[in-house]
């Protein structure tokens, strides 16, 4: 069973929890962030934290497209699986 990767992937827009802005900078070989909004300096763990409402919504909403397309994929491989079944005769 293939499924492609990147249509699952999504853009997820971290807001800054002090002032809202999205516009985040990036110190290069560090994993502080900080907002252009109004300079409050965080590291991404903790910006993914204040964000973590959002991003469940967006894993649930993964979720449901995975479990849609894994039904199709299931039953078109079932189908395969029955072709020439019309040579099995149950005696
Ligand atoms: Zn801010």
């Amino acid at each position: 069973m293939k499924l492609n990767a990147d249509k699952y992937e999504r853009n997820v827009i971290l807001l800054c929890p002090v002032c809202g802005n999205t516009d985040m900078e990036h110190f290069e070989d560090s994993e502080i962030v900080r907002c252009i909004g109004c300079g409050k300096e965080m590291n991404e763990d903790e910006l993914i934290q204040e964000n973590g409402v959002s991003l469940d919504s967006h894993l649930d909403e993964i979720k449901e497209e995975l479990t849609k397309d894994i039904g199709k994929q299931f039953g078109e491989m079932l189908k395969d699986a029955f072709k020439g079944s019309k040579n099995i005769r149950i005696k």
